[in-house]
């Protein structure tokens, strides 16, 4: 643990969010940095992923895992389950040496946290990761199918999606199905490639991108899309533009070139700052707010083995119904009215 103070600004930065509990593990024998933050226990254990991504600075990282954190107690809260939201950060630094040996202190920090942390995979880690930190404590989901666990959330994140894609081309397309419906899908990785098959079973278009061209070359061999360069897709004349790549990728510079109508796909975060928000709202764009969109991969870890995940992500269709609703009925941007029936979910378990 740390015993260097932090600076005023941490505290300022913990306040707004209303984080209350952050945690230093520093071992730099290890050469490990890694942070907690727990945002939440109101609804159960602080469920959230740890991230193993590189940072510019300390305070950088500490910023974005609290961000997350709270988003995680929103997601979880919105998604009734009985989780609240937690984060972690092992920062990724040259120093950073045996991965195993880092992940193995690593869940033997969570440990000492007595079950109030619930640490899974994020950008970064897998599920080799999650099994190394099973081996120090039980407080970790996510480990391998031959571990016992649920292994990887992806296709279950893009199931969800694909339900919350359906529920904003009813509300703003006014129709029943995606056949023939054309979707613009930033990034085909683990989701948005699960995404496309999705789509593609239901007869959409498909128009892609990726860094990685090699991706986005599958994706049109596997389900017919065509490709864009990374560059363009946004402001592809779609119906629909999918973010399924990185967060912060609306903002001032993109938004007036949104080529789609409607945005709802599976990143963290895609709007850069709550301004954002109000900039696709004034061009008349329908958003689907992330975290209620992308809660298939939540659902699937925390309820793993119950009957429940098939209709959970079925119903992160009819909560998007419920939410555009109420948007377009108190003329509210999407992302305010999640944030207020989220929080109401919060304190009402
Ligand atoms: P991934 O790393 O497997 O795939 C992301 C892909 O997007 C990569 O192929 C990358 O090259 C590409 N990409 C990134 N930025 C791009 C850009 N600007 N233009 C074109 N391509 C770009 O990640 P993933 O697991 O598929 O997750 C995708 C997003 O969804 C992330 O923001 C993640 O936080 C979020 N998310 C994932 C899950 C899950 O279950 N995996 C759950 C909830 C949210």
């Amino acid at each position: 643990m740390s015993d260097r103070a932090p600076s005023p600004n941490l505290f300022d930065l913990a306040a707004s969010l209303e984080v209350p509990e952050l945690h230093f593990c520093l071992r730099p024998e290890l050469g490990l940095e890694a942070i907690v933050v727990i945002h939440s226990t109101a609804r159960g254990p602080a469920l959230g992923g740890c991230r193993c991504v590189p940072y510019p600075d300390p305070m950088a990282a500490v910023e974005d895992v609290m961000r997350l954190a709270r988003a995680m107690s929103y997601k979880a809260a919105i998604s009734d389950l009985p989780f609240g939201g937690g984060k972690s950060v092992v920062v990724m630094n040259p120093g950073l040496r045996d991965r195993a040996a880092c992940f193995a202190a690593f869940g033997d920090f969570v440990h000492h946290l007595d079950g109030r942390y619930i640490v899974t995979e994020d950008s970064g880690t897998g599920i080799a990761d999650m099994d190394v930190i099973a081996t120090r404590t039980s407080h970790v989901l996510g480990t391998s199918p031959d571990a016992g666990g649920c292994g990887n959330p992806s296709p279950s994140t893009a199931i969800g999606v694909c339900a919350g894609i359906e529920s904003a081309v009813r509300h703003r397309l006014g129709r029943e199905h995606l056949d023939g419906t054309h979707v613009a899908i930033q990034g085909v990785g683990q989701v948005g490639m699960a995404l496309a098959g999705e789509l593609h079973r239901r007869g959409a278009r498909i128009t892609v991108a990726d860094h990685n061209p090699q991706r986005a070359e599958d994706c049109a061999t596997r389900f017919g899309a065509a490709v864009v360069a990374p560059g363009d897709i946004h402001r592809v004349a779609a119906d629909l533009f999918a973010p399924c790549g990185l967060g912060a990728i609306l903002d001032e510079d993109t938004i007036p070139q949104l080529g789609a109508g409607i945005v709802a796909g599976s990143a963290n975060n895609q709007l850069a700052t709550a301004e954002d928000g109000r900039r696709l709202h004034e061009r008349g764009i329908l958003y689907a707010p992330d975290y209620v969109i992308n809660a298939g991969g939540l659902i699937h870890v925390a309820l793993w083995g119950s009957e429940d995940i098939q209709p959970r992500l079925a119903a992160i269709g009819v909560r998007l119904d419920q939410l555009f609703e109420r948007a377009a009925r108190t003329g509210e941007r999407p992302e305010l009215v999640a944030d207020s029936m989220a929080e109401a979910m919060l304190v009402s378990k």
